[in-house]
This record gives structure tokens, sequence and C-alpha cells, in this order.
């Protein structure tokens, strides 16, 4: 079939492609309408449908795949390497989703997930979706006041967190940041449960904490249904950056979710079950959630779940584990890609690869050159493809399950069925129909099955903060700038709003400054995002100190640069930690007081800064310059 009749069918004949679309997951009872759009931009898929993930995930394939691998959990940190069937899977998942309710919690309730790369996590989100717990796993770099906020937000009845994580065999606490983070939020939780690896020392809170392996004992021989629920019951909420400090919790539906997963595991991935799925990215991103753990297992696949770095114990680590485990659809980031582009090749040959069909790579842009050494060494398709956390699933890339086409180095590709794309004109809200023209990448509503929902508990931001950039236009801004091409292929060209990504992880300028402000010794900050060969981009810090003597000398400006430092480390994270903390007398800001950012990244680029005619004090540029050009 024709790519484009499919796309053009998915938007014109919204309800008949999407209803085909719906058989490839189990329906209790099946949707009576496909999608209810009466009250814009808030989309309600398969209304009177009722489903649950965790059966499209585990159950339904113990009927023909039982002692098939499902969970592939491979350690290069702790050396473990454990294969769960679906079968043992099965059995896990209604441990879990027993002690979850032996804990209180209820249909709806959520459940907070602070954990490392262990099987647990998987355990406990598929327990979440069993019972119609709502679960909100936040990224285990994320340290405590990132984690207050998203605690006092989700308000967990139950929180599910570890000992430990470890990172290039460097143990990283949990529990202490754990327990900051509930000191510091206005929501208690009644319950946290603790796996203990055996990785770090920990306090346990009488009454309050209690412990996996014990419960799991008295568990062990759990049956716990699955509970049906509405297709639009909220199966999990994801908090990501934008431009405000208070990041938003991303909510998404139960059947929208599956359907749309299943659909991209067909028509995008070409993934079939039997085979093996492995996604390098983290339980904590989104791609971990529609990637490492649903669309996987909902295809009946074999997912791995790997804790470690790509090039630890060597370069090979990701190659031998498609070797063993015969992996057929791989998913990974640019900049994993470009670390193993600074290793010896000979790491890519060494290996039987045989079994691999195509290395997906997302969440940030892929530059030529890293795309065209790592298809030269697989001698696979490479496919990029451009999403957010916001839509759960690619907005545009290549559907070689509808119609092989060739990718196009540079460009994600084309618009994905269900997502109607435009290019707006970012004043006018005009649509830009001509080739090569510049404008915000937008989504007429209504956003496809699996996307957003809303804004967890507020609706009324998911409305301001997506719908309304455009004046006398209700469409979805992705936030994103973007061109066409004359064919059609799209070319993302970087954020519109203050938003960064640094490794493939997005980051808000704002909540990094809040941070740094805080500081005893710090007036004032500007955090802007820069270009950077390995990571894509990397957070640079221009700071005023309150007392322009206490950074005369370079050691007291090291010094203090080392103490902001380790201050964002331990309050956001050190994925939020900036690569320099600079200090200068004074901020470029326009007359009515607004940061000039894109100035700053400009000159931090080496770039022209644009028209300065609103500054207000011109040597603020000057300043920050001279320390870019002594760098
Ligand atoms: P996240 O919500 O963390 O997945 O980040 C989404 C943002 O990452 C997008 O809005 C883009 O700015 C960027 N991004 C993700 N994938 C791509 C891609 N394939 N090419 C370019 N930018 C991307």
């Amino acid at each position: 079939m024709r790519y484009e009749d499919f796309h053009r069918r998915s938007i014109t004949d919204r309800d008949g492609f999407w209803g085909e679309q719906a058989r490839l997951i189990d329906w209790e009872t099946p949707p009576q309408t496909i999608c209810d759009y009466s009250n814009p931009p808030f989309a309600r898929w398969f209304v009177g449908g009722r489903t649950n993930l965790c059966h499209n995930a585990v159950d339904r394939h113990l009927r023909d795949r039982a002692d098939q691998n499902a969970l592939i959990y491979v350690s290069t940190e702790t050396d473990q390497e454990q294969a769960y069937s679906f079968r043992e899977l099965h059995a896990e998942v209604m441990r879990m989703a027993a002690i979850l309710q032996s804990l209180g919690v209820r249909q709806s309730d959520r459940v907070l997930i602070y954990m490392p790369m262990v099987p647990q996590a998987v355990f406990a989100m598929l327990a979440c979706a069993r019972i119609g717990a709502i679960h909100s796993v936040v990224f285990g770099g994320f340290a405590s006041v990132s984690l207050a906020s998203r605690i006092d937000d989700a308000r967990p009845t139950v929180i599910v967190s570890a000992d430990a994580g470890s990172r290039g065999g460097k143990v990283v606490a949990y529990k202490p940041l754990l327990d900051e983070a509930i000191r510091l939020a206005q929501h208690k939780p009644s319950k946290v449960l603790l796996v203990d690896r055996g990785l770090a020392p920990m306090e346990r809170v009488e009454g309050r904490d209690v412990d996996y392996a014990a419960l799991r004992e008295q568990h062990l021989d759990a049956q716990v249904q699955c509970t049906w629920v509405e297709a639009t019951h909220p199966s999990y909420t994801l908090y990501t950056s934008g431009t405000t400090g208070r990041p938003k919790g991303v909510q998404r539906d139960t059947g929208g979710y599956a359907v749309a997963l299943a659909a991209s595991m067909r028509h995008i991935f070409c993934g079939n079950a039997g085979e093996t799925y492995f996604s390098t990215s983290d339980i904590g991103w989104v791609v971990g959630h529609s990637y490492i753990v649903y669309g996987p297992l909902i295809a009946g696949m074999a997912t791995i779940l790997y804790e470690g770095l790509p090039i630890r114990p060597d370069a090979g680590i990701w190659w031998r584990l498609v070797e063993k485990y015969k992996v057929t659809v791989m998913f990974s980031a640019p900049t994993a890609v470009r670390v193993l582009k600074k290793q010896d090749p000979a790491w890519l040959t060494k290996y039987d690869l045989s079994s691999l069909r195509a290395l997906f790579l997302a969440g940030e842009p892929l530059d030529e050159p890293t795309a065209r050494w790592i298809a030269d060494a697989l001698g696979r398709p490479v496919i990029d493809n451009y999403w957010q956390t916001e839509t759960g699933w690619p907005i545009l890339t290549i559907a070689n399950g509808v119609e092989p086409r060739p990718s196009r180095f540079g460009s994600p590709g084309v618009p994905m069925y269900g997502y109607d794309v435009k290019l707006l004109h970012e004043v006018t809200g005009e649509e830009l129909t001509g080739p090569n023209q510049k404008g915000v990448v937008a989504i007429e509503g209504p956003l496809p099955p699996g996307c957003m929902q809303t804004v967890w508990g507020d609706d009324a931001r998911f409305v301001s903060t997506y719908w309304s950039s455009f004046p006398g236009r209700m469409a979805y801004s992705t936030f994103d700038w973007g061109i066409r091409d004359a064919d059609g292929y799209y070319f993302i060209l970087g954020r519109t709003d203050d938003v960064i990504n640094v490794a493939g992880h997005r980051l808000g300028t704002r909540e990094i400054e809040e941070c740094i402000s805080s500081h005893p010794a710090v007036a004032e900050v500007a955090v802007v995002g820069v270009a950077d060969s390995l990571k894509g981009q990397v957070a640079m810090a221009f700071a005023v100190p309150k007392d322009a003597g206490a950074v005369e000398t370079p050691q007291q400006q090291l010094q203090l640069e080392g103490d902001i430092m380790k201050l964002v480390d331990q309050k956001l994270g050190a994925v939020a930690r900036p690569a320099r903390v600079r200090f200068v007398t004074v901020l470029p800001k326009t007359r009515s007081g607004k940061l000039l950012r894109r100035a700053i990244q400009a000159v931090c680029e080496h770039r022209d800064p644009g028209d300065l005619t609103t500054i207000e004090d011109p040597t603020a540029l000057e300043q920050i310059k001279a320390l870019v050009a002594s760098a």
C-alpha cells in the first residue's frame, strides 16, 4: 500500500482507520465510539471500550508463548543476567500487584516509582496497570528537589524504590535522596516499598518503609486478576520539563495507548511476536515506557532491560547482546552512538549481528556523520524518529511496515498516520505550505491515540501550554522549529522555547536557574543550552554573585563553581548539572527586564547574537563574549 494513502485515510476516515487498528489489542468490551472530539482539544479515544494494559502486555501471551522470554534483564553494573518467561513475568507481576494492594493501593491511586533499571521496576509498572492504579515513574537520575515536586503533584499512596543504582561501577544511593524528597514534600506517602539490592545501607522509617523481598515471600502464590478499565482511564503520568520551573505531568490513557503502541510495533518498528527488542533507554523516560516495557510486550516480543553503560565492560557489550538474544529491533539515542563512534570500530564486526533488521534512534537531532557512521558500520537501516514525551510514539519517521522507503540523512521522515502535522508561522499562525519554509511544527487536533490526554490535574494548563500558541487557531504546538522539503520530508531545527536537550535528556533551563539562584552567594543566573559535539547540547550557566569580591581570584571562582554544581547534583540530579558556571557582573536583558537567552546562546556558539537594540546594558554581552573567547 502507498504510505500516502495510508496516512491520508488516517486523517480523512479517522474512525474507520483507528477502528481497524483497535483490533490489534484485546478488549473485554469493544469500544462504542472510536473518537469523541466533542470537547476540543480533549480527545477521548475508544470510548465505551474496556481493556487492560497488563493483560495486553502479559496475560494475552500466556496461551501461545508462556515459556518464551518476555523480560531479559542484563546488568553490567552488578553482573546479573536473568531472563523471565511470560509465565514467570505474569507470576512476578501478580505478586507485585498483591503487595501493592496489601499496602492499600486501589484503582486510580498513584504509585510513584523511583527505581534503577531492575526487573522490579517493570513488575511495579505492570502491576499498577493490572489493578488500574496510575504509575508515575521518576527518572533515577533526578535528586531530592526534582523528586519532591513530582511527589507533591502526583500525591502517591505508595512509593516504590530501592537502596541504590549504579553507574559506571559507582554506587548511587537512592534512599537518602528519597528520604530528603519526602521530607521536603507536603504530601507524605503512606508506605515506601523498598527493593534492597545490597548495594548501599538503608535506614528504614518505622511504620512507613517496607521490604519487597519479605512481602514477596508472603505473596508467592498471589492470583490477582486484571481490572478491566475504561479505555480513557489514565494508565500513567510522566513528568516533563517545559518553560516554567514546574514540571508537567503528562497523562496517558489506557486503550488509546495500547492501540497506538500495537500499531507502531507493526507499521513502524516491524517487530514480530517471538523476537527480541532491545531499547537502550531508561524506564524513567518516555522511550522506556513505550519501547522497553509496553510496546514490545504488547507485540509478544522479549524485551531487554539493560543497566549499564554502552562501553563497559567494553564497547562490544550491546552487540554481544544482539548476538546472544538475536535482537531484531534496536532502539537507542544519537548520543550513545557518538560515544561508540569514539571507540575501536572493530567492536562492531566482532559479533554476529545478522538477526538485526534496523536501528531506531530518537530523542535528539541525529546529525549526518553519526547516522552515516553507524549505518555503514551495521550495514542496516538506521531510522531516525521524532517525537516527545507528550505524544508517546513517533510523530515523524518512516513507516517501513506499510511501505518501505529510504530514510533521508538529517530528516526523521514524514508525518506518521494519525498525525495531521502542519508547519505554522510562529506569529500569524498561518500555514506554510511551500517547500523549505521554516515554521513551528504543529499538529491539528485531535491528537491520535496514545498521545497525552491532559496535564495531570490541570486541564487549563494543557490548553494554555499546548494549544494556545497560534492566534485564531487551536493547534497543538510541539515547540520545535521545522522545515519540509519538496518531497514532504521534515527537518527539525531545535526548540522554540527554553527547553534544552542534553544527551537526549530534556531539561528546562528555568528549573536549573531556580536551583542555582537558591545558592546564597548567587544574585541572578541565566542558563542556556550550547551545542556540544558529544551530547548534542550542554547547559551553560552565567551567574551574578551577590558579592563581586567573592569571585575575584580564579581559585574563588572555581570554588563557587564547584559548590554550585554540587548543589545542582543534590537538588536536581547530575543530569541537570551545567558544564560550566561562569561569573559576570550583569546579565544581558531587555529594558523591560527579559533575559536575552538567545543572544547568550548565540555568543556561546560563536554566532551573531542578532538584533540587540532592546538590550539594557551592552557591556553584559561583552563580558560573556570575553569569557567564551578565553575558554
Ligand atoms: P522528550 O519529551 O524528552 O522526548 O523530548 C522531546 C524533544 O526532543 C522534542 O520536542 C525535540 O526537541 C527533541 N527530539 C526528539 N526526537 C528528535 C529527533 N529525532 N530529531 C530532532 N529532535 C528530536
